[in-house]
């Protein structure tokens, strides 16, 4: 391999349609995937491409697909396999941006979730080119309406992904059901052994192009984090989103317990958020995610397994909520910011006793965090005054102000002793809507602990559960609310709860206060704590066939300023849309 990259799409041996195509788009420069894949494929290699979202891969694969496709040939001669739905649609969205040139070229995407029938007439009237998930495209060379006899250009996106989601049979199916005269390409963000014995069993002879994560010119992520004890992660979330400057934010999740608490947490905050997981319908998954584009939504709070393919250029800041346990997730959850050439920012948050996770993180990475500390009340309210002063000059030019003069004149002739700038002062501060930042509080005294402190390592038990059971051995007396992890999904009614509460835990009746009853998960208020003795027994109670896995509650009611909004307010409307009704709490006792 040449040691000098071509510089320009011009030098990579396109044709002219497809430099067109790059142009209008406004291409300028190959990305470092494009300027080794493109020759490499227009060449009639095989290749495995190293790389992840927002490398610019979809062209690097999508562009010498084309010149492979005859498109005056009405049959299908190339076929993208990718992991969900939503990738399936963008890149044959991509794919058929790039044939603008190519007239009679048709680009169809087939996916699972879907009524099949339109999928079967649109393949009947004419495609060169499918890009599909695996199970569906299956489908569909199994009941004949796609055939494969001339396919000649075979693509895996996100292999990865593929094989994790439980493709693997399906992938190899299509692949051994290709002609033999064919060439495949497969990019994969890492290269697990079970990738290595996809490529070489099915690829011939692959040129290996491995991207470097921080030499990508179309990525710019500032990876950061935040050590925050686990109990105050919610209200370290809220002031990091009232002063970040993204234009729309993710919170990743590791559970879809954890993904309605968060979610649920930020609306009661004020915050144009949403959440979506597993338990989400896909309709309405997508409608979410649609107005996240739109920017009717800022703050999207997600699952791993949600969040999939998840491709908005808005999106500048992402909080990793939970450390992911395996540096792969990490990589991919990073890579929903910083695209399209755009600036972005990943914040992780870890537990002291997390942070050993984070060093294999940095490892795998080959990238160094940097430590960033959790805003302050003052941060937000100076960030909101800012951000208020900053639309003054705007304001001050619409006129309209008479009013306001007036009613300031009145109140400073009747109040002479008021000086001006204070009485600024006051209505900036009415108007910020907060109290004015006090002095620190709990949640800053043990961040500045947190930080400071040295790394604590994980032993026996891991992060979290280890860190919960340090907080178990000073209950007695202490907090007042609890979170069992059984909700309206399970059919749980609040009588259920006080019996196993009462009954297995020794409580009374009168231990108990109010009981809120969620989708995945309820909150009790126990005002006299729980011995340990009575948590353990608790823990492994189960109500309606589920264990309660009682735990402090550590979510919602964390401190933070009431009154933040995320990066934008949507009128205080809440932003669950049509899901919120389903997801409010049943009160049960008070
Ligand atoms: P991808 O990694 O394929 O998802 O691409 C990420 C983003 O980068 C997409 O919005 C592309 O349109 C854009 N992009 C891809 N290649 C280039 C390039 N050579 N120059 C500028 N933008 C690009």
């Amino acid at each position: 391999m040449s040691s000098v990259l071509p510089a320009s799409f011009s030098d990579l041996g396109m044709p002219s349609a497809l430099m067109r195509a790059v142009a209008d788009l406004g291409f300028e420069t190959p990305s470092a995937i494009q300027a080794q894949a493109i020759p490499a494929l227009l060449d009639g290699r095989d290749i495995v491409g190293v790389a992840q979202t927002g490398t610019g891969k979809t062209a690097a694969f999508g562009l010498p697909l084309l010149a492979a496709v005859d498109p005056s040939l009405g049959a299908v001669q190339a076929v993208v396999l990718t992991p969900t739905r939503e990738l399936a649609m963008q890149v044959a969205d991509a794919i058929q941006s790039f044939a603008a040139h190519l007239p009679g070229l048709t680009v169809v995407p087939v996916y699972g979730g879907s009524p099949f029938l339109p999928q079967q007439r649109a393949l009947q009237r004419g495609a060169q080119v499918v890009v599909g998930t695996p199970g569906r495209v299956i489908d569909h060379l199994e009941r004949r309406t796609l055939v494969m006899d001339q396919v000649r250009f075979l693509v895996l996106d996100e292999a990865d992904e593929m094989l994790r989601m439980g493709f693997a049979e399906d992938v190899d199916k299509v692949l051994s059901r290709a002609p033999q005269q064919r060439q495949v390409a497969l990019f994969s963000a890492t290269m697990p052994a079970q990738i290595r014995r996809v490529a070489e069993k099915h690829l011939r002879d692959p040129l290996e192009i491995t991207v470097a994560r921080q030499s990508s010119t179309v990525t710019s992520v500032r990876q950061t984090y935040a050590v925050v004890p686990f109990r105050h992660k919610v209200g370290a979330l809220s002031r990091v989103l009232a002063v970040s400057d993204a234009d729309a934010a993710i919170v990743f999740v590791r559970t879809r317990g954890a993904a309605e608490e968060v979610g649920s947490a930020l609306v009661e905050k004020g915050i144009s958020a949403a959440y979506i997981s597993g338990d989400v319908a896909q309709g309405e998954r997508e409608k979410i995610v649609d107005r996240l584009r739109s920017g009717a939504l800022d703050v999207l709070v997600a699952t791993d397994v949600a969040a999939r393919g998840l491709d908005v250029d808005r999106i500048g800041l992402v909080v990793n909520f939970d450390v992911p346990r395996e540096p792969e997730t990490y990589v991919h959850r990073i890579g929903r910011t910083g695209r399209a050439g755009r600036e972005g920012e990943a914040l992780s948050f870890v537990t002291p006793s997390e942070q050993s996770r984070l060093r294999q993180i940095e490892r795998t990475t080959r990238v160094n965090l940097e430590q960033i500390t959790i805003p302050t009340p003052a941060d937000v309210s100076a960030h909101r005054v800012q951000a208020m002063l900053g639309r003054a000059q705007e304001r001050a030019a619409a006129g309209r102000l008479d009013l306001y003069r007036e009613s300031i004149a009145v109140y400073l002739a009747q109040n002479p002793e008021t000086d001006p700038v204070d009485l600024l002062a006051v209505l900036t501060a009415l108007a910020v809507g907060d109290e004015g930042p006090g002095v620190k509080d709990d949640m800053d005294e043990e961040l500045d602990r947190a930080r400071l402190a040295p790394a604590r390592h994980e032993t026996g038990e891991r992060g979290e559960r280890g860190e919960r059971r340090r907080a178990s051995t000073h209950i007695a007396g202490g907090p007042a609310r609890w979170r069992v992890a059984v909700g309206h999904r399970d059919g749980v009614q609040p009588g259920a709860l006080v019996g196993a509460l009462t009954g297995e835990g020794g409580l009374t009746g009168k231990d108990l206060g109010k009981i809120d009853i969620f989708g995945s998960f309820s909150l009790v208020d126990i005002p006299g704590g729980l011995s340990p003795e009575a948590m353990d027994r608790l823990s492994r109670t189960r109500v309606a066939g589920r264990p309660l896995r009682i735990r402090i509650d550590s979510g919602p009611r964390n401190d933070g300023p009431r009154h933040d909004s995320g990066p934008r307010h949507e009128g205080g409307r809440s932003s669950y849309g049509a899901s919120r009704p389903a997801h409010g709490p049943t009160r049960g006792r008070s």
